[in-house]
């Protein structure tokens, strides 16, 4: 199969929408990384997009609407806190998990009873659902436990060959996927962290809980792809905490010594330091969003010029660095273990 680039124009929907209505997939992008697109009302299309990832099937999908699709349609229970939460941040990175009207494809939950749904606010994502009038289920575009996309180029290294049509929108400004946040019960949860953050939430519904970074024993996930190493670099990665600049230092020289290319990832003040003393540093930003929106490219950067990467936590907590830092340490897990 050959797999074309396109822009984003009256044609390349036209043929978007060909190849979803006919069962196929298509990549688009969306504001936080790129998407595989497949009719989620047709479950040969759904069990394709998980063959083609490699994706556990325990790892429920999220189904992407237009502005303006009547949610009714697929999704039951409204209650006050989530229409708030919708007025407040949508379209745009918010999913919120309702109870399912069991309208889509069985597979798209993965036997759960509840249905994730988003409506991104990429003017491309727009065009693309509207142009299809389906919902589409759409995970991040890359081969599983892979980073997530944030450019077609991503896109394409993963998927060369193995998909018809990537819709190109130029790279995504968000950089790490949707905050996924349950609305079925008396106050939100959040299940993934995310641009839109606890703190957002919190200030608009009063209350908002979150899921544990951690299962007890026999503890069951809410939201099953969670548990996965998830978002890794194809290198060695090592991470260090905010403090622990001085070992860092110490591997970085110790893997040096040993013949290995090494790489530094970390914010951007250290970055420059290091840069400046001639240990090359990849520099993520001096901001929670900047981190946010250059940690996949630069993952995807490492893998191609350093054996091992060196990350040092930054220093910044809450708010968006909630969700830069579980991406990042789901980068650099050492295993596929629950965590
Ligand atoms: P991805 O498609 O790679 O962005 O991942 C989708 C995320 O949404 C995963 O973390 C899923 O576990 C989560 N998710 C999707 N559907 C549900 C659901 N019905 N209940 C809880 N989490 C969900
Ligand atoms: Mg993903």
């Amino acid at each position: 199969m050959i797999t074309r680039v396109k822009k984003i124009d009256a044609d390349s929907l036209a043929e978007a929408r060909e190849i979803i209505l006919s069962g196929g997939v298509v990549a688009f992008p969306t504001e936080t990384v790129y998407g595989l697109g497949g009719n989620a009302l047709d479950d040969g299309a759904v069990k394709s997009i998980f063959e083609i990832k490699g994706r556990p099937n325990d790892n429920p999908l999220i189904a992407h609407v237009c502005e303006g699709y009547d949610l009714s349609r697929i999704v039951d229970f409204d209650p006050p806190y989530a229409a708030a939460l919708r007025r407040a941040f949508l379209p745009g990175p918010l999913t919120l998990v309702y109870p399912s009207r069991g309208k889509v494809s069985p597979r798209v939950s993965c036997g759960l009873d509840t249905l994730a749904v988003r409506v991104p606010s990429h003017p491309g994502a727009q065009a693309f659902l509207r142009a299809v009038g389906v919902p589409v289920v759409a995970p991040s575009a890359n081969l599983s436990k892979h980073v997530s996309p944030t450019s077609a180029a991503h896109v394409l290294d993963d998927f060369d060959g193995k998909i018809p049509l990537i819709l190109d929108g130029g790279a995504c400004t968000g950089g790490i996927e949707s905050t996924v946040c349950d609305v079925t019960g008396e106050y939100p949860v959040i299940l993934r962290p995310g641009l839109v953050t606890r703190e957002m939430i919190e200030r608009l519904a009063g209350r908002c809980g979150a899921a544990p970074a951690t299962l007890g024993p026999g503890e069951k996930a809410k939201s099953p792809g969670m548990l996965y190493k998830h978002y890794s670099p194809r290198c060695r990665t090592l991470l260090f905490p905010e403090d622990g600049r001085a070992e860092a230092e110490d591997a970085f020289r110790r893997e040096t010594a040993a013949g290995n290319r090494a790489l530094f990832l970390c914010e951007g003040k250290l970055a420059d330091e290091l840069n400046a003393r001639g240990m090359s540093a990849l520099n993520l930003g001096y901001c929670g969003e900047e981190m946010a929106a250059r940690l996949y490219g630069l993952l995807r950067e490492a893998e191609k010029r350093a054996d091992v990467l060196i990350a040092v936590e930054p220093a910044e907590r809450g708010g968006v660095m909630t969700g830069v830092l579980n991406r990042l340490k789901k980068a650099c897990a050492s295993a596929d273990i629950p965590h």
